[in-house]
């Protein structure tokens, strides 16, 4: 039993309900609603806050590691790899003009890709380096990556041989950004529900039953699904395969040098310093198959690889506590790399499929999704 005014401010009829409050639902709200500031748009979270991967990310604002970029070129061509750059650019430029840098503790401390002693990955990138940065003028009218190899030291590296830097990459405070995100979306009247699990999404005779997890519906004249590496329970028929990353941040370490955003093996492992420690994610090679999953949680297996990669090269010879462990889902296609933003029927839209560049394209992906919802 609602009251006039429950039924009036809080359970009016969306004319577009967002599912999924992480970086692309809620900039995907607060577009539609600067487009269309009449209408009552709405966020369904199912939990208690965004709780997706834009909160459990490593917080890089990268475009992708010298080894990654030479890789997409010779398997998807040039025009393709290039087009993905400059999206994931782009994207990076917005979300800092969109939000500030200060509110979403943007460092401007540097990129590196890192080679250890007979890196098998060394070679083929030193020969593409020259072809790579010439390649890439065309976006960023300067060359973006240089080599660095005189730094490992600075760094506290060990074990690394070969170290390539780029300026134009550093680390955010993701919490912090997506603080911001939700601030902007809920002033500019976007209502944003959390603890609001949707179960099923079907088309009616004049718009979209949101059946709830409380056995409640909800319905809404249009909808937008933004449930990256969860999307399955939603609409299964979607090429969306969950891929859970397991992250760990060891305890202030005094004295650390580390600074900036790092890669190694082909993007398998990734670490920046983070809170007066290093955080460190990867290793889902290890297990592939037990790692496509929707379930958080950590393995030994994987906890482990990582912390061998700090004995021997983050850290080598200094002792170190691991303060906290945590792990985020994914979404990938099993052949495509690209997002999807597409309609699902007339009134039903997704964007889903960020791979591991959410930071970098949410913010585009959400304008696509806008622009189709029209
Ligand atoms: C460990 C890890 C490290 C990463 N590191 C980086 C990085 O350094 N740089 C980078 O660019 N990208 C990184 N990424 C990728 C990036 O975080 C994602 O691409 C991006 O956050 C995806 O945003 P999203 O809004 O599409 O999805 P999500 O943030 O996952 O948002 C989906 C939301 O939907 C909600 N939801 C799901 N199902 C339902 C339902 N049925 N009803 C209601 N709500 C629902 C979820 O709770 C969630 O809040 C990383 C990801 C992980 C997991």
């Amino acid at each position: 039993m609602h009251s006039i005014w429950e039924s009036a401010s809080f359970h009016r009829r969306p004319q577009l309900a967002v599912v999924g409050g992480g970086i692309v639902g809620l900039f995907s709200a607060l577009f539609y609603k600067r487009r269309h500031p009449g209408h009552h748009v709405q966020v369904l979270e199912r939990g208690p806050h965004p709780s997706g991967a834009s909160v459990k990310n490593a917080g890089f604002a990268c475009f992708g590691s010298p080894s990654e970029l030479l890789s997409d070129m010779a398997h998807e061509g040039l025009e393709a790899a290039l087009a993905r750059v400059e999206e994931r650019w782009r994207g990076l430029q917005e979300l800092r003009a969109e939000l500030g840098d200060e509110h979403i503790g943007f460092e401007a401390s540097g990129g590196h890709e890192i080679y250890r002693k007979d890196d098998a990955l060394y070679p083929r990138v030193a020969e593409g380096f020259d072809r790579l940065n010439a390649d890439l003028r065309s976006i960023f009218g300067m060359d973006a990556f240089h080599w660095d190899d005189g730094a490992i030291a600075r760094f506290g590296l060990g074990g690394v041989e070969h170290m390539i830097r780029t300026q134009l990459e550093g680390p955010i405070d993701t919490g912090r950004m997506m603080i911001a995100l939700l601030r902007k979306a809920v002033e500019s009247g976007v209502a944003v529900r959390p603890r609001s699990a949707v179960v099923a999404v079907e088309d009616a005779a004049d718009g979209v039953r949101l059946a709830m997890l409380d056995g409640t519906a909800i319905e809404a004249d249009r909808v937008l699904v933004c449930t990256n590496g969860y999307t399955g329970s939603l609409l299964p028929q979607l090429d969306v395969v969950p891929a859970r990353g397991q992250v760990l941040l060891t305890a202030p370490i005094p004295g650390l040098a580390l600074r900036g955003t790092f890669h190694l093996d082909e993007g398998f492992y990734y670490f920046r310093d983070c809170k007066g420690g290093v955080l460190l994610g990867g290793g889902r090679n290890l297990d592939i198959a037990g790692e496509t999953t929707t379930a958080e949680g950590v393995t030994d297996g994987i906890q482990h690889a990582l912390e061998d990669l700090l004995h021997e090269i983050i850290l080598p010879g200094r002792s170190f506590t691991i303060a906290q462990r945590w792990s985020g889902i994914m979404a990938f296609g099993s052949e495509s790399k690209s997002p999807i933003v597409e309609r699902a029927s007339d009134r039903i839209g997704v964007a889903v499929r960020l791979g591991g560049m959410g930071v970098a394209i949410g913010i585009r992906v959400a304008r696509r999704a806008v622009d189709m919802m029209g």
